[in-house]
Formats: C-alpha cells, structure tokens, sequence
C-alpha cells in the first residue's frame, strides 16, 4: 500500500516536538498528501478507537486524545504502513529501538507521541474519517 494516517497525539512536549517530528517524517522518505490540525470530540475519538473499548485503558486514552489538538496527516510511500510503523517504534517507548520517533519523543505508554496505521485497510479508513478528496494531494 501507498499511505499510510498518522497523528502527532496532544500534549505540551509533542506540540514543542512538532518540528522535530515532522523532519524525521519527510527526512525518510515519507511525502505529506494531507495535513491538519484538528480538534478531536469524544465521539470520534471513541469511534477512532472503538477496536480498544473492551481495554481498561479506553476512557483514559479518549479523555487524552481529546485533551488538545492533534495534527492529522496522510503520507505516501511504498510501502508506507509498515515503514511508518519502524519509523515511530513500539507502542511501548521503553521498547521502541533508538532513534525511533516514540523513542525520542514519548513521554509514557499511553503518551507515546504519535499513531501510525496498523494495515491498509485501516490505513483508508482512517485517511476518509478525517480527510475528504479536497484537501488530498
Ligand atoms: P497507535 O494505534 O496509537 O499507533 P499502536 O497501534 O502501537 O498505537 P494500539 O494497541 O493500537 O497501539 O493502542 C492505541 C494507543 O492506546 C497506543 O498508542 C497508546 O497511546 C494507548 N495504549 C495502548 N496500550 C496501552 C496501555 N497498556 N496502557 C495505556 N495506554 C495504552
Ligand atoms: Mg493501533
């Protein structure tokens, strides 16, 4: 697959390593085809993460994710879901190898400074719930 949907998740360290974060993205290769910054309500973001409402930890991510802005992006490259998902590390940051962007930037498991796609499918998905063909390059 061709893109892949990324978020830089809220938080006053991931808005100070907004910068940071999206040099690492387009210093590997990755071309951005959409970008905004976006207001997250409890209803998307409990959409967004509906696959999780069985986890203890759902509220509290909800309750995080809408605690401040988040900039949604679509990228493109080959192979740009898997990639992406070397580029940022493990969803654990004390887990995620050097230089990977949780590794630099995160600052807990649940703050892991940013999401990438999970597989193509979702990788859609995720792009046409935030994103209409309009504001796609
Ligand atoms: P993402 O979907 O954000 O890219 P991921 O696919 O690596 O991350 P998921 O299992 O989809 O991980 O979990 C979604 C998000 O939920 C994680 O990125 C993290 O913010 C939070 N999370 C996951 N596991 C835990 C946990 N055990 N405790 C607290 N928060 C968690
Ligand atoms: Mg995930």
């Amino acid at each position: 697959g061709k893109i892949t949907f990324t978020m830089i998740k809220p938080g006053e360290r991931n808005q100070e390593n907004i910068g940071p974060i999206l040099t690492k993205i387009t210093e590997n290769g990755f071309r951005i085809e959409a970008m905004k910054l976006v207001k997250l309500r409890t209803k998307q973001a409990e959409v967004f993460y509906s696959h999780l409402s069985d986890k203890p930890f759902y509220n509290d991510l909800v309750k995080y994710m809408t605690s401040g802005p988040v900039l949604a992006m679509i990228l493109e490259k080959e192979n740009a879901v898997s990639d992406f998902r070397v580029l940022i590390g493990d969803t654990d940051p004390t887990k995620a190898k050097e230089g990977t962007i949780r590794n630099l930037y995160a600052e807990s498991l649940q703050k892991n400074a940013i999401h990438g796609s999970d597989s193509d499918e979702n990788a859609a998905l995720e792009a046409g719930f935030f994103f209409s063909t309009s504001e796609r390059y």
